[in-house]
């Protein structure tokens, strides 16, 4: 083994620092696979529930009427997150594009949109109208309020109070800190959330941002109160599998609305042909549950591993998971250009490259991504990125397997170490 990392470029003092670190977390994961065991049956029961057949793969093209395989595809989704319906489509192309499918569905002029968690995700600064953009929310006179957490990280209840209001038609709540450094969500506290804003007025729509949170705990938010989850087929839910799409899952007249936003009034969930894709989708969603806990085991061991060499890192190696994501907060430019040169240089694809710094659509600062995924962008297989700007944070997520994570973790130490920025394991 320690010949095979020798030709993979790791020197020995790193792998020694890494393999006295992951003997650590050995009890970690035991949590980890029985979670990973738990969805896995979760994901069985219902495709099986839904009557998945071989014909459910085949697709079709065209209008794509009577797709046996999408709707089923729905159906499982709908069980899955214990939902009345769900869109899952192809069709829908990232997820920002899902994030702004379901609040551009649901919202009308003048009614007011409440973040009760901050700031949302970058991108969806430019779909609200935060950033003045083209399309916006803002366009088309539907207002936005939000209310920052309190500094010890409590939800500001007073504040949400307040901000609510007659035109309050929709709050999104991210369940993922995103590029924030605030803590992920448990979704318990997503449901007390709810239940607070539900108290205060009972129809207003709560939407849950899902990005990066399927299948890391048994229980999803639309069980504890959501009306709507969103979230990306190139993250958790494809299992690495599906090359592109975005799901809703939820009430079924907030799909039905996003439904004839995304086709067309009057066609709905009918049209929408799923081509060659389903497979993919199906098989995808099987993988999700393990391919999600290799992907935290890899979050936890980039924890331990930087925390060990006094770095901050959030959440803490110590620290109960709601989300794949890991975040080091590396201080220099450097530093996180030679992370991200490591997880590169770890890739099955693109091996050979280097990651630089660029305008990327979407985001205020520069941002530095490192991915050699099969699946482009795809930020369930191993990948890190960071905006650069202070406190030069890495958020590192991914892996479809732990060997590949763990590989990742120590060709980014070897390129912090080899760029002098640890001297010493
Ligand atoms: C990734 C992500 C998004 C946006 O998804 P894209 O597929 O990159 O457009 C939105 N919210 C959160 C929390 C995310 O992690």
């Amino acid at each position: 083994m320690h010949e095979m990392y020798r030709t993979m470029g790791i020197d020995e003092d790193v792998l020694a620092f890494g393999e006295e670190v992951l003997e650590g977390l050995k009890d970690r994961w035991k949590a980890i696979d029985e979670t990973a065991e738990f969805n896995q049956l979760k994901v069985i029961a219902a495709m099986q529930k839904a009557r998945v057949s071989e014909a459910c793969l085949l697709g079709t093209t065209g209008y794509g009427y009577n797709d046996i395989g999408r709707d089923t595809l729905e159906a499982v989704y709908a069980e899955i997150f214990q939902t009345e319906d769900a869109l899952v489509r192809p069709q829908i192309t990232c997820g920002t594009h899902a994030l702004a499918l379901a609040l551009m569905s649901n919202l009308r002029p003048q009614d007011e949109l409440l973040s009760p968690v901050g700031k949302p995700y970058d991108t969806l600064e430019e779909v609200i109208g935060i950033r003045p953009s083209k399309g916006s929310l803002a366009e088309y006179g539907i207002t936005y309020r939000q209310v920052d957490f309190l500094p010890d990280g409590e939800f500001d209840l007073d504040g949400i109070r307040n901000a609510i209001n007659e035109k309050t038609k929709m709050v999104t709540i991210q369940r993922s800190k995103g590029y924030e450094t605030r803590d992920t969500l448990s979704v318990e506290r997503i449901g007390e959330l709810i239940r607070f804003i539900k108290e205060i007025k009972s129809d207003v729509i709560c939407m849950v941002d899902n990005c990066y949170g399927e299948f890391v705990q048994r229980i999803e938010p639309t069980q504890v109160g959501a009306d709507l989850v969103v979230g990306s087929l190139i993250k958790n839910p494809g299992g690495g599998l599906a090359p592109i799409g975005g799901y809703l899952a939820g009430k079924k007249e907030c799909i039905e609305n996003a439904a004839v936003r995304l086709t067309s009034p009057g066609l709905g969930k009918e049209v929408g042909a799923s081509l060659g894709v389903l497979p993919s989708f199906f098989q995808g969603l099987f993988l999700a549950p393990t391919v999600t806990a290799s992907a935290l085991k890899g979050a936890i061991f980039a924890a331990a591993l930087y925390e060990k060499l006094g770095y901050e890192v959030i959440p803490k190696a110590e620290a109960e998971r709601y989300d794949i994501i890991q975040a080091v907060k590396l201080k220099e430019p450097g530093a996180l250009e030679a992370f991200c040169r490591g997880i590169q240089a770890a890739a099955p694809v693109d091996g050979f490259v280097t990651p630089e710094p660029w305008d990327m659509p979407g985001y205020d600062a520069k941002v530095i991504m490192a991915a050699g995924a099969f699946v482009s962008g795809s930020s369930i297989e191993l990948s890190a990125d960071g905006p650069m700007k202070e406190p030069y944070a890495v958020y590192f997520q991914g892996g479809l397997t732990f060997p590949h994570a763990k590989y990742g973790m120590l060709r980014s130490l070897q390129e912090m170490k080899n760029a002098g920025y640890i001297m010493t394991f």
